[in-house]
């Protein structure tokens, strides 16, 4: 059995390293050369593209953001999962917002920005306060502008006016106060099964995931049902095979979708500790056409992002419930280069395994840690 990843990174990596107990083989396309490799070793595999899309069972994707050409011809091949459909959603935040509104899912009140000359009138209607997005090729906070106050919009504007509008078009969306945010990640086989993970809370930092706990605490049936079942309909809208993660911001008791990820997400990362099946196995397991694995609880997990960290100690490893995913990358500012899972009995035990792991780890590197720890340890 064996599944072609496209995209060569972590995520590819984690897929290979979780197919290997099941005798999935995983391969990896570099997007950037069309080359094949192996996800693990990184080394070049010698069959071509084309060969490899003839012998493998299924491809799925590791991002979004996969050239067109190469989206195609895995397309015609009819082994995609996700389809086409859903991959190009997830990475076009107008195919995005107009599903969201077909579908009368809640959001973030927007507009679509062609010429920076509407930008006025966005925030005429938004209010001053705005986040602005390329429709296209985002990730991780990445094409990305804020804009705090209208003083700062004719800078803004003169800033923009270098992009193509027309072929990229950006979001404005409003700048929203939310209470927090949280992610929904699930799966989905190809008979229509689902299998839930439990909400995750998130914490950003500079538009950059640092720190995910699960279950997320303080979470009530309600609000779980409420996230499943935007879950469902955007799942059965695109008839959507594999993991799919839904990012939420929580105000009050309703959940507004920030955006869909159709893929593994890094605030899924806590399943390979926390929970019965990680979601890595289980998105192959649906690729595959397998019956999905239990995606029940073991313990709350907290995943730590390291990011940008360049020499890395391994001394914190004697800290009970702590685990360590190192991607073997080459270090790059704000690059993520591995992630802790860190596993406890309850919230204030989590929360003394957190502050351990801040005795080890530069405060710099890791700005939410303390002050998540000692929120956990008041639950
Ligand atoms: P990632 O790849 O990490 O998911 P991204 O580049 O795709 O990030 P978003 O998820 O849209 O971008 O935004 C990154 C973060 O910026 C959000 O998780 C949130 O913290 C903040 N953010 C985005 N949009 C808004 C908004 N409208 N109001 C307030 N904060 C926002
Ligand atoms: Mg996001």
């Amino acid at each position: 059995m064996s599944v072609l990843v496209l995209g060569s990174g972590q995520l590819a990596r984690m897929m290979a390293l979780a197919g290997s107990p099941l005798g999935i083989s995983v391969q990896a396309v570099d997007v950037a050369d069309n080359k094949v490799v192996d996800p693990v070793s990184k080394q070049k595999i010698s069959n071509s593209l084309e060969s490899m899309i003839e012998e493998v069972n299924a491809i799925t994707v590791e991002f979004e953001h996969i050239p067109e050409d190469l989206l195609a011809l895995t397309h015609s091949s009819g082994k995609l999962k996700p389809s086409v459909e859903a991959i190009l959603t997830g990475a076009d935040r107008v195919r995005e917002k107009k599903l969201l509104e077909k579908l009368s899912i809640a959001n973030c009140p927007f507009e679509i920005i062609t010429e920076v000359d509407q930008l006025d009138a966005a925030v005429a209607k938004l209010g001053e306060k705005l986040i602005i997005k390329a429709s296209r090729d985002g990730y991780d906070g990445y094409g990305q502008w804020r804009l705090q106050s209208k003083n700062e919009l004719p800078e803004l504007k003169q800033q923009l006016s270098q992009l193509d509008l027309h072929k990229v078009p950006l979001i404005a969306e409003k700048m929203l106060n939310f209470d927090r945010e949280l992610s929904l990640v699930a799966v989905r086989s190809s008979d229509g099964d689902i299998a839930y993970y439990p909400l995750a809370e998130n914490l950003h930092y500079q538009g950059q995931l640092h720190v995910s706990i699960a279950p997320a605490p303080q979470v009530d049936k309600a609000l779980e049902q409420q996230a499943q079942a935007i879950f469902n309909k955007l799942a059965s809208m695109l008839d959507y095979v594999g993991v799919l993660a839904v990012e939420f911001f929580q105000i009050g008791p309703q959940l507004l979708v920030n955006e869909i990820a159709p893929r593994v997400h890094n605030s899924g990362h806590w399943t390979m500790q926390g929970a019965d099946t990680c979601q890595f196995e289980n998105h192959l397991r649906a690729v595959r056409g397998l019956p999905l694995g239990s995606t029940k609880v073991t313990s709350p997990t907290a995943m730590i992002n390291i990011i940008g960290c360049k020499a890395f100690a391994r001394d914190m490893l004697s800290i009970p419930g702590c685990h360590l995913h190192w991607y073997g990358k080459t270090p790059r500012n704000k690059r993520k280069m591995g992630h802790f899972n860190l596993c406890a009995d309850n919230y204030p035990e989590l929360g003394k395994t957190m502050q351990a792991l801040a005795e080890y780890v530069p405060d710099e590197y890791f700005p939410m840690l303390k002050d998540e720890a000692t929120k956990l340890l008041k639950l």
